[in-house]
């Protein structure tokens, strides 16, 4: 009845998730709290993996990006599906490590990492390291030729691509801060050079054209566009790169109006065009990873809050603030992300008022969302922010000294804490 499939109402009127009372959550565990359905998390994973096995006959893999929503327990449900992870700082790495994550199954991204990251990867046995620019190459060279190692890499490649997003969130275009232009022979420059590397072998391609994208086509071309590059290296360098990357930023559905592709769809048209782009050029099929993060988290998650004070401002618009906001999740005043809310114990009724929903932060920008359509909400109510899994608790901050809210996660009518709510003491731990 609400946007994702797994938040229902109970013979109480509360709002459910994977059937979980969530009223009683935010009275156990207190809120801000975020709160993720296990149950639904493992299902989107098998959906990816058991549609790219069919689709690439078992040559391709999943690495969730767990920038999305990283900390240790996510790192070992992702293990226990068998995928993979990609991880895009040294911190998302120790996540991945102290959690006794497969390091050979991580790509290690980003567009500017450390010589410790780098050298932190290789002593560690990452699996693969995604170059996204040439000082980067040059830097890697050395330091696993320092330490006697063969780095293995891919390279992110900007494959020119307009994916129709926000443009905070678009990145497969040539006025982007990541990776390799093709149009401009960078790229293949950077091939050249890693081919004349003697401790980097060059394992694979890597684009993402952006997030939050409803069309396959842009998804096609980029497939296209890259394994042109791919057969352009072998004609013209006698190098046949085995892997291919084609990235993550699946849509999903944030409100009743989005409808998202299934993800079986993606990978049905994208596997069609790779073989038949494959067929074209005679080229041998790559090894295909894909990286989908939102995808597997966002619909998952809700934010559960307690409503404080009630605002009418008469012929203008009712404030309706809760004990969270900007804090723990950011994505409104970033990029004026929208979502749906309920009143979670009043979620059998109608939402009949529009209201903003407002957070507790210094920032009149700090809201939760403009125009909502709300159950009637008073103080001591509890609302439920719908499908924050991706992007809220992995960009949230301590502005204002707020604690961070504690990760519960849900599976077969159980709840568990995954991560424990900060304390005071562990708002000033650092301080000197
Ligand atoms: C962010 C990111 C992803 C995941 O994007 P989603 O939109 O969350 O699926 C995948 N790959 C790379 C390189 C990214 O930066």
């Amino acid at each position: 009845m609400y946007v994702s499939e797994n938040l229902n109402v109970n013979e109480k009127g509360n709002l459910t998730i994977g059937g979980v009372d969530t009223v009683a959550l935010a009275e156990e565990y207190g809120t801000p709290l975020y709160v993720m359905d296990e149950d639904l998390i493992r299902s989107n994973l098998r959906r990816f993996h058991e549609s790219i096995k069919k689709c690439y006959r078992g040559r391709g893999e999943v690495h969730y990006a767990s920038k999305a929503f990283s900390c240790m327990e996510m790192c070992r449900i992702v293990a226990s599906e068998g995928d993979g992870l990609d991880a895009v700082s040294i911190g998302e790495l120790y996540t991945a490590l102290k959690a006794g994550f497969p390091m050979e199954k991580v790509g290690f991204h980003g567009n500017n990492k450390s010589d410790e990251e780098l050298a932190f990867a290789l002593d560690n046995g990452v699996g693969h390291i995604i170059v996204d620019n040439i000082s980067e190459l040059e830097r890697l060279e050395k330091i696993a030729s320092s330490k006697n190692k063969t780095a293995h890499i891919m390279f992110r490649i900007k494959p020119g691509i307009d994916a129709h997003t926000h443009q905070f969130v678009m990145t497969g275009q040539i006025d982007s801060k990541f990776g390799f232009a093709l149009e401009t022979g960078e790229a293949f420059e950077a091939v050249k050079k890693a081919l004349s590397c003697k401790n980097v072998k060059l394992v694979g391609l890597h684009c993402h054209i952006g997030s939050q994208i409803f069309d396959i086509a842009p998804f096609e071309a980029a497939a296209k566009v890259m394994l042109e590059f791919i057969a352009k290296i072998r004609d013209e360098l006698g190098y046949t790169v085995p892997g291919l990357n084609l990235g993550g930023g699946f849509g999903i559905k944030y409100l009743e109006e989005h409808d998202p592709v299934p993800f079986e769809q993606y990978m049905e048209r994208v596997s069609a065009v790779v073989a038949e782009e494959c067929g074209k050029l005679n080229l041998e099929q790559p090894y295909i990873y894909i990286e989908p993060g939102r995808s597997i988290v966002a619909s998952a998650g809700i934010t559960l809050y307690t409503v404080g004070a009630r605002k009418e401002i008469p012929d203008i618009r009712t404030y309706v603030s809760v004990d969270g906001g900007m804090a723990d999740n950011p994505r409104y005043i970033l990029y004026q992300s929208e979502y749906e809310a309920v009143v979670a114990n009043k979620a059998g009724e109608e939402r009949n008022e529009k209201v903003t929903i407002a957070g507790r932060c210094c920032e009149s920008g700090d809201l939760i969302g403009e125009n909502m359509p709300l159950q009637h909400a008073e103080s001591g109510d509890i609302i439920a922010v719908l499908a924050t899994g991706a992007y809220n608790y992995s960009m949230s901050s301590n502005y204002n000294r707020l604690q961070k809210p504690a990760v519960v996660m849900v599976s077969e009518g159980k709840s568990r804490i995954v991560v424990k709510r900060e304390s005071l003491d562990d708002i000033i731990k650092n301080d000197v």
